[in-house]
């Protein structure tokens, strides 16, 4: 007799551990630990789904008194254990139940209609299409010439990518195939989303620190050491290069690679860099496909049908059954951290994943994350370091800082600075491109006093208003609203309307400013339509407009070579945050928009605009100096407790009822305070005892207070902060928490969520 251990697909507190089944005869041969199977539930036998997570010839209860399994769901992909190990490591490491956890890490079958694929091939041969592309304007059928230049490299593309990635609009499809040039194929059946023939790549010979990078990791490998290499070098000095090359060493021992890259630089050019090279080994996995299309690339990873997948934060549970490699690219990215329980950091979940099967791990970034860096010092991750750019022309943009405060003295009240506005008409006299950046998330303008550089904030919310029409301040989490005051309330000055104002007001001022320049703007208006978002940049790459002006979207990622002057407008918006790590985002954000400009054979010219010109965000990003910047921010991040230094947790408690959200969050204070005062009296746990320093000491609680954001939605935050420089500890509060709270989410209309830092 063999009997399988199941966790149920039910929300609910109780039902959130292993239940045990039996495996009837039939069935015997079938279910495999990752199934999804149908099982008998409660007292009326109720059908339910549940995810078997164990299987064994013994069990506690007598056999007849279990109920059987009775049907595996169809085409179920049973996933090797170690990745239900690595779901349970999660709900521990990261606090969750085990079915958030499951379903986190377990490729979900869902029902789908078939979808219907269209490709676009060339109907004609190559030298007709070459003939036929040169008797096209290169300015009035940019498109349709792209088109053509991405179907005479790669042969046949996926529709979506036509659109999507390049830009191309479906006139331009449409218009071409009436002309008989191109044809559009459909299919049900879904393959690979691109067929490239291999070996295309150009043959690169990887440089002296290049091909170090790659004989460290490759020589402890053969070495059989795993670790964690950090791949720090700016943009364009040969990371992916070096990924490549690990990644062909890697199938040469038959063992799959799994990169992660953000989906927001999950662009055409790079994927198509790795299809070029590897064929139709790669599959990429990108949120626009459909649950079913993802299950569809799990099936065929854990077939062996393809050897490396590329993708966003999820594409780390390919269920590979020989992982040798684990990539992440751009490792400082925030959408590395899910939101959602488990708020797991794909970082740590690739290190776990990767020791469980002897795989190595290897991030990369121009600006790496205070974390990485860190350890590296610590001699956890082994730094290797690409220090110049790969080739020699590339030459990294001349960056200018701006006081904003001295514009005001010189009488100039535009947000556009005298410097700033002398590059621009140069620009465009010169017909080269620009882009304007507001640096925050959103698009929305808040309102600055343009003297003192004070921001007006919400007194209820500690976030800052926003600026409606008819000059109301609007708090956009609450609701609050106030009119906009005459004067600063901190300094009295009148110059407060001025600042913030959003993309619309900027590109007003721009307007009247140049009167002559074409502008494109992007955000929350010009981008609601569907694609408008990839119609703005495709608009922009094109040609057809001189200035962009946008958000935060705009610097990340996007390739524009003509562009040589980015102006940054407002520095300071970003360390206006009331979060820790608001000066390294700035810091990340300044050096990204500064990595814009320049980017083809045009020199390139960065004009920051700030308040705060003083700021060692602001100044070492100019200087594109992180070692600078990690040299300043650290000892900051040391003396108050924060992360990479110490360890911190975070408890997120919420609900309707603010009295509710405080009891609850008392109670946990109330069990937190007294493992501290137990600490503190009989010393640290028996196995925290061989700690030493500031490890053997007792840790912090700060709270309860209100989160950040106090209220949302009629929902009341309250929030708890823990910290200890070992990780472990708060693990083990929050073990002694989940038993208070329950470890689900809800529990009398409370709902409690744990973030533990990395
Ligand atoms: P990163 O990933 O660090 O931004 P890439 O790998 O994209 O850098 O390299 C930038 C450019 O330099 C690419 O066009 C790449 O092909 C080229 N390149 C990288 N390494 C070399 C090399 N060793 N020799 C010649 N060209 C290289
Ligand atoms: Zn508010
Ligand atoms: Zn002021």
């Amino acid at each position: 007799m063999r009997y399988a251990g199941v966790v149920v697909d039910i929300s609910g507190g109780k039902l959130d551990r292993m239940f045990t089944y039996r495996i009837p005869e039939r069935l015997e041969e079938q279910v495999r630990v990752g199934d999804q199977v149908e099982v008998p539930f409660g007292k009326g036998d109720r059908r339910v789904t549940a995810f078997v997570i164990e299987i064994s010839d013994t069990s506690s209860y007598a056999g007849d008194e279990l109920k059987e399994i009775l049907e595996v769901s169809p085409r179920g992909v049973a996933v090797e254990s170690h990745l239900i190990e690595l779901a349970w490591w999660m709900k521990e490491e990261y606090g969750s139940s085990m079915l958030q956890a499951l379903k986190t890490v377990l490729p979900v079958k869902r029902t789908v209609a078939p979808v219907r694929r269209r490709h676009i091939r060339l109907q004609v041969d190559e030298t007709e299409a070459r003939k036929f592309a040169e008797g096209l304007s290169p300015g009035r059928s940019a498109a349709q010439l792209r088109l053509l230049e991405a179907l005479l490299t790669d042969g046949r593309l996926p529709y979506e990518t036509v659109t999507g990635r390049l830009h191309i609009g479906a006139s331009t499809i449409r218009s071409l195939k009436e002309k008989g040039i191109i044809q559009v194929e459909e299919e049900t059946d879904y393959r690979n989303p691109v067929q490239v023939k291999a070996g295309e790549a150009k043959d690169v010979q990887l440089n002296e620190e290049q091909q170090r990078a790659v004989n460290t990791i490759c020589g402890d490998d053969a070495g059989g050491i795993h670790g964690t290499y950090l791949l720090y070098g700016v943009t364009g000095s040969g990371k992916t290069e070096v990924y490549m090359e690990l990644i062909d060493r890697m199938l040469h021992t038959d063992r799959q690679i799994i990169v992660l890259i953000p989906e927001i630089a999950l662009t055409y050019q790079t994927v198509m860099r790795f299809y070029r090279r590897f064929g139709d080994k790669v599959s990429v996995l990108h949120s626009r496909m459909s649950e079913g299309e993802r299950y569809d690339q799990f099936v065929r990873a854990k077939k062996g049908e393809i050897q490396i997948m590329v993708g966003p934060r999820s594409a780390l549970f390919t269920p590979f059954t020989h992982l040798g490699l684990i990539i992440i690219d751009e490792e400082q990215e925030a959408s590395y951290k899910s939101e959602l329980s488990p708020r797991y950091h794909a970082v740590g979940v690739a290190e776990k994943r990767a020791s469980m099967t002897g795989a190595s791990v290897v991030l990369g970034s121009a600006t790496p994350s205070l974390d990485s860096f860190y350890r590296c010092q610590e001699g956890r991750y082994k730094l290797l370091t690409l220090s110049r750019r790969a080739v020699k022309e590339a030459r990294l943009a001349q960056v200018e800082v701006v006081d904003l405060r001295e514009e005001l003295l010189k009488g100039n009240k535009s947000i556009i600075s005298l410097r700033l506005g002398e590059l621009l008409a140069d620009r465009l006299k010169k017909g080269e491109q620009s882009i304007l950046f507001l640096n925050r998330r959103g698009f929305s303008g808040f309102v600055s006093c343009r003297s003192c550089g004070e921001a007006m904030k919400c007194p209820h919310c500690d976030v800052s208003l926003t600026l409606h029409r008819g000059g109301r301040l609007i708090c956009h989490y609450c609701g609050y609203e106030t009119a906009l005051p005459r004067v600063c309330p901190s300094c009295g000055s009148r110059y407060i309307a001025g600042f913030g104002i959003g993309t619309q007001k900027v590109e007003a001022m721009v307007a009247e400013q140049f009167p002559e320049a074409r502008i494109l703007r992007m955000d929350a208006d010009t981008t609601a339509k569907k694609g408008g978002h990839e119609a703005i940049l495709s608009a922009f790459a094109d040609g057809e407009a001189d200035i962009l002006i946008g958000t935060q979207m705009i610097v990340k990622g996007h390739d524009f070579p003509r562009v040589t002057l980015v102006g940054v407008l407002a520095a300071d918006l970003s360390l206006n945050n009331p979060s820790y790590d608001a000066s390294e985002r700035t810091f990340q954000l300044l050096t990204q928009a500064a990595g814009r400009a320049g980017r083809g054979a045009l020199p390139g010219q960065v004009v920051i605009q700030t308040y705060r010109p003083e700021h060692y965000s602001i100044r070492t990003a100019a200087a594109q100096d992180y070692d600078g910047f990690y040299a300043e921010e650290l000892p900051y991040r040391q003396m108050l407790h924060y992360p990479p230094v110490y360890a911190m947790m975070t408890l997120l408690i919420s609900s309707k009822d603010e009295a509710a959200a405080g009891r609850a969050a008392r109670a946990c204070a109330g069990l937190v305070e007294r493992y501290i005062d137990r600490w503190k009296t009989d010393g640290a746990p028996q196995r925290f005892r061989e700690n030493t320093g500031a490890a053997a000491r007792e840790p912090e609680l700060i709270g309860p207070c209100d989160a950040p954001v106090s209220r949302i939605n009629d929902i009341y935050r309250k929030t708890l902060y823990i910290r200890h420089v070992d990780r472990r500890v708060l693990v083990t509060i929050k073990d002694g928490l989940e038993s208070l709270t329950g470890w689900r989410e809800e529990k009398g209309g409370v709902s409690v969520q744990y973030d533990i830092s990395r």
